[in-house]
């Protein structure tokens, strides 16, 4: 059965491109019809923080991941937080010493410091040669009666050329014998990331290892430890990663987007999945716009590409206003209702304002600014009436909207849009103008902006008659 998991260390943020992982991972395993696993990553203690656990259930949940086991719904193969898991990790540990696959080392920081030291005055890369390799069985029982601190390492031996078949990647090959002897357990007792991960995917029947292709030069070294254990190594898929431009990758420390960042500024966690899904994997299709049930069935690990991928933010904008206009009418208000009720408080219809917001705008956090000039006129300068292509200029502005004060004070049927679009166009028939001439200056009189969401009629016929007769007077005046 195909099974994933995305294995977060809850570090305080969900960045996009830890999100972008999570993705494929349910997409792989749900394509399959398998099981998507939350496995909370926490043994590196000091880069917890407070509440971020909760930051991954909220982010996954409002993105429409959902697991089937987890740290809070459970499931056969639990604890699923790894610091729960601990006392396991020290007997697999023990256990993998016996099987030749790793040792104690009593090594002090200072004599690694001195090796490190040493192989750089002889200008060569450094790897540590851990001495406590060689100690008998004897030597290292006396030491641990003694109770000298330890670390567990991998121990590396006679490897040789060894090699793995990434799903993406290729076949990747290395000689064993330069891969260095990583600590499994610490001094403390926890397990490291590059333990736990092994013992945790074992034991939770992952099939996939999907992860960040910055993972790929430790797989072979995971693979060791599978092979000295007589387990079956998973299929690992390593995913490029997501960037901000040729050569940074996007990261919360440069002050980029996390996905709750993206949320406070009006972004729709549907878009951004949809997004997302597009960076470094393609459909086969020229298809951009996907549900999440439509990626499901299209997701295909073979269409994930090698090259880095790179966070457009415009693209994601535009893609966000087609998710906006795609809506349904009631999710659609209901989605940009409390940022209108933020940005407006006159006596306007909200919903009317929504519809002439709606083909303008792409993200919710523009509705305040393109709406603003409902509750307040702001002065404008008169050359604003000035319009080329409208033909338009004050002298003629002036004429118009005298017209249209006239025409508007005499109508009475505010409670038609269209009989209020039938009063004003009758006006530059009158005036022998174009229809320019007369809705650009009421356009400008009504608002006071350049641009705006909606015409002149749409405006007029939201604000009113009283306002739109006073914002005329103004224009006038
Ligand atoms: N906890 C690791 C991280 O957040 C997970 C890597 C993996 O998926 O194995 O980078």
């Amino acid at each position: 059965k195909t099974r994933t998991r995305f294995a977060p260390s809850p570090t305080g943020y969900m960045h996009i491109g830890n999100l972008r992982t999570a993705l494929f991972e349910f997409l792989i395993a749900k394509h399959e019809g398998g099981d998507f696993l939350l496995r909370i990553e926490d043994t590196d203690q000091e880069r917890k923080v407070e509440g971020a656990v909760d930051v991954i259930y909220k982010t996954l949940k409002e993105c429409g991941l959902n697991w089937d086991e987890g740290p809070d719904i459970g499931g056969d193969f639990g604890p699923y937080v790894q610091s729960e898991r601990l006392p396991m990790y020290k007997g697999y540990a023990e256990e993998l010493i016996k099987l030749g696959g790793a040792h104690y080392c009593f090594c002090s920081e200072e004599e690694i410091e001195a090796q490190r030291k040493e192989a750089e005055s002889l200008g060569i890369s450094f790897k540590f040669n851990d001495p406590c390799k060689h100690l008998s069985a004897e030597e290292v029982q006396a030491k641990l009666d003694a109770g000298e601190p330890y670390v567990i390492r991998q121990t590396i031996k006679n490897v040789g050329e060894t090699y793995f078949d990434d799903e993406v990647y290729g076949r990747i090959e290395v000689d064993g014998d330069v891969l260095d002897e990583q600590i499994l357990i610490k001094s403390d007792g926890y397990p490291t990331y590059n333990f736990a991960n092994i013992i945790d995917d074992h034991q939770m029947q992952i099939s996939h290892v999907v992860r960040g292709n910055e993972y790929l030069s430790s797989t072979p070294k995971y693979n060791l430890i599978y092979d000295a254990y007589g387990w079956d190594r998973p299929t690992y898929v390593h995913v490029p990663p997501v960037m901000k431009d040729e050569h940074h990758k996007l990261s919360k420390r440069n002050g980029d987007a996390s996905f709750q960042d993206l949320v406070a500024k009006g972004y729709l966690p549907d878009a951004i999945m949809n997004y997302i899904a597009l960076l470094g994997w393609a459909p086969e299709t020229e298809q951009e716009i996907y549900t999440l049930d439509e990626l499901i069935k299209v997701f295909n690990i073979h269409r994930i590409s090698k090259s880095p991928a790179i966070f457009d933010i415009d693209k994601l904008t535009w893609m966000n206003g087609v998710y906006l206009r795609n809506m349904d009418e009631d999710t659609y208000y209901e989605t940009v209702r409390p940022y209108l009720e933020k940005a407006v408080h006159g006596p306007y219809n909200l919903k009317e304002i929504a519809k002439i917001i709606q083909p303008r705008i792409d993200v919710l956090n523009q509705i305040e600014e393109s709406v603003d000039f409902f509750d307040t006129l702001v002065d404008y300068d008169l050359e604003m009436y000035r319009h080329k292509k409208m033909k338009t200029n004050p002298e003629i502005a002036l004429k118009a909207l005298k017209a249209s004060k006239a025409a508007l004070e005499a109508f009475d049927r505010w409670d038609s849009m269209e009989a209020l679009h039938d009063c004003l166009l009758a006006l530059p028939k009158e005036l022998e103008m174009k229809n320019g001439q007369v809705l650009w200056p009421v356009r400008t009189a009504v608002s006071g902006k350049q641009f705006t969401p909606g015409g002149a009629i749409e405006i007029a016929f939201i604000l009113g008659k009283d306002e739109t007769l006073r914002r005329i007077q103004v224009g006038i005046d």
